[in-house]
């Protein structure tokens, strides 16, 4: 192996471990919350009907926290 297809392989292997290429973004995760957190609160499986938006919160800080906040409010908490 080559140095720079080493490179290439070691810059798509960082691309990899810190974005899942199921992870929705923000916007859809936000979009998607309250049914998420509606589910999970009524003890569902949100994770199995929307493992985008699971893999989203769990690399996103900000809306990790609101899902949070929101499961909270709905469980009346
Ligand atoms: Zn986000």
């Amino acid at each position: 192996m080559t140095k720079p297809d080493r490179l290439a392989v070691q810059a798509s292997l960082e691309r990899f471990l810190n974005t899942d290429p199921r992870d929705v973004g923000c916007d859809e995760a936000l979009r998607l919350l309250h049914v998420y957190a509606d589910l999970k609160a009524a003890g569902g499986d949100p994770e199995r009907h929307w493992p985008g938006v699971s893999a989203h919160l769990l690399s996103c800080g900000p809306c990790d926290e609101d899902y949070h906040g929101l499961l909270a409010a709905v469980m009346g908490t």
